[in-house]
């Protein structure tokens, strides 16, 4: 898959740019708040149809403004594609969605843009809060399964107004009519539906990404380390005796049971914790309460992994989800950078180097070239940008 443009209208910081990209690498340079990183949210707004910082799509709206628009032109064997994405304030805030100027729903995954970012930002997928990683792992599950993004998306909502529901009930003191619990029996049936859709899909790419991910964390660490995961699903029912800890299902055994095994246990949790839920006005089991842990040879890799074991393991699974993405698509996808390789030394930049090679089209941003290994910068088209425009592109 290759970008060829990207033009952005009243988006973030940006009145109207366009950049034109080389088939290998590009570096965007410049310094802090000029508009790298939002450049690389329109990509990847495209791409995934989400923002991972914005909270909202007035946000990405440049302030003052009703109307942000991003085009995405790009190409395979076999297709060319320009698709858009507009972004209009009204009462509320609304999408349109093209592909080749004929409307797609914008409510699914509609480009078959691929990417895989790495950030900086992504350096705290350990350190940070479980959303962190289930955003992250649901993200990599929309890029193997676009259907993911609809069922996830349901899934919000189904949660939003169950909560919506236990709040009226919290308000009525408990008192509560038949009819107030045959409502939240239809709730409790589709979240318990839908939920352990998203958990069979999360813990199936999961159980992929592990094993390649698996091989870079022993080649960076020497041999030296073992990656292990596990899928945090909680079940008080999960007997003392099953081998995983207790009250969570094992990775193993969960990739084992049916949708509808993984249903009921969902079910029987909404039973058990109803009271604790109406006291809390909030839905307090499904996946969007999961996590992911990590470990280094058995350890947890939260608690007991030093900074640069961290570094490394992260750097291990974004290989792993690389290599996976590759093998899906049949090729390799847009690989964005978004300030991550000024923090990795020259060492962990060669790992990366070796997996990025003059096949995979790669966006890089920093605010600086030093510490930078040279191969990076071969052949690299390289752009600045300066408040919000796209000032300068030459070949190095
Ligand atoms: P850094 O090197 O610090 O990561 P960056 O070049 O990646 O910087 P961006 O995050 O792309 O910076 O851009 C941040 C700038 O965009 C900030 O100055 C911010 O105020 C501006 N910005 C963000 N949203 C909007 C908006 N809706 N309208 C106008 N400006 C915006
Ligand atoms: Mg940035």
């Amino acid at each position: 898959m290759r970008v060829s443009r990207v033009h952005v209208r009243n988006f973030r910081n940006y009145k109207n740019a366009a950049l034109d990209l080389s088939e290998g690498r590009n570096v965007l340079i410049g310094e802090n708040a000029q508009g790298k990183t939002n450049l690389l949210e329109a990509i990847e707004l495209i791409a995934s149809g989400r923002s991972d910082r914005a909270g909202n799509d007035r946000e990405l709206v440049y302030r003052g403004e009703n109307q942000a628009l991003v085009e995405v032109s790009y190409h395979s064997a076999g297709y060319s594609e320009t698709a858009s994405l507009l972004l209009t304030a009204g009462e509320r805030m609304s999408r349109k969605a093209k592909i080749n100027g004929i409307i797609q729903s914008a409510s699914r995954r509609f480009a078959r843009l691929t990417t895989v970012s790495f950030k900086v930002s992504d350096l705290d997928l350990l350190r940070g809060g479980p959303k962190y990683r289930r955003d992250w792992l649901d993200q990599l599950v929309c890029k193997l399964k676009a259907s993911h993004f609809e069922l996830t998306t349901r899934y919000d909502k189904i949660v939003q107004q169950r909560n919506r529901l236990l709040k009226t009930f919290f308000e009525k003191d408990g008192r509560l009519t038949v009819s107030d619990y045959d409502e939240l029996k239809v709730w409790d049936k589709q979240l318990a539906q839908y939920g352990s859709q998203i958990i069979k899909q999360r813990v199936h790419v999961l159980g992929l990404l592990l094993p390649l991910a698996e091989v870079h964390q022993s080649e960076i660490s020497g041999s030296r380390e073992s990656l292990t995961a596990q899928y945090l699903f909680k079940n008080d029912e999960t007997p003392s005796d099953s081998g995983s800890e207790i009250g969570l299902v094992g990775l193993e055994q969960l990739s084992q049971m049916t949708e509808r095994e993984v249903e009921q246990i969902i079910s029987g949790q909404l039973k058990k914790r109803r009271a604790e839920e109406i006291a809390r006005k909030q839905t307090v089991c499904g996946p969007h309460r999961d996590d992911v842990s990590f470990s280094l040879n058995g350890f947890a890799a939260t608690a007991y992994a030093s900074q640069g074991q961290q570094r490394s393991l992260v750097l291990a699974l974004k290989l792993g989800e690389l290599k996976l993405v590759t093998a899906r698509l049949e090729e390799p996808p847009l690989l964005l950078l978004d300030d991550v390789l000024a923090e990795l030394d020259l060492g962990r930049q060669g790992i990366l180097m070796q997996l990025v090679n003059s096949e995979m089209q790669t966006l890089i941003t920093t605010t600086h070239l030093d510490g930078f290994r040279a191969e990076w910068l071969e052949g690299a088209k390289i752009v600045t940008v300066r408040a919000g425009e796209i000032i300068r592109q030459g070949e190095s």
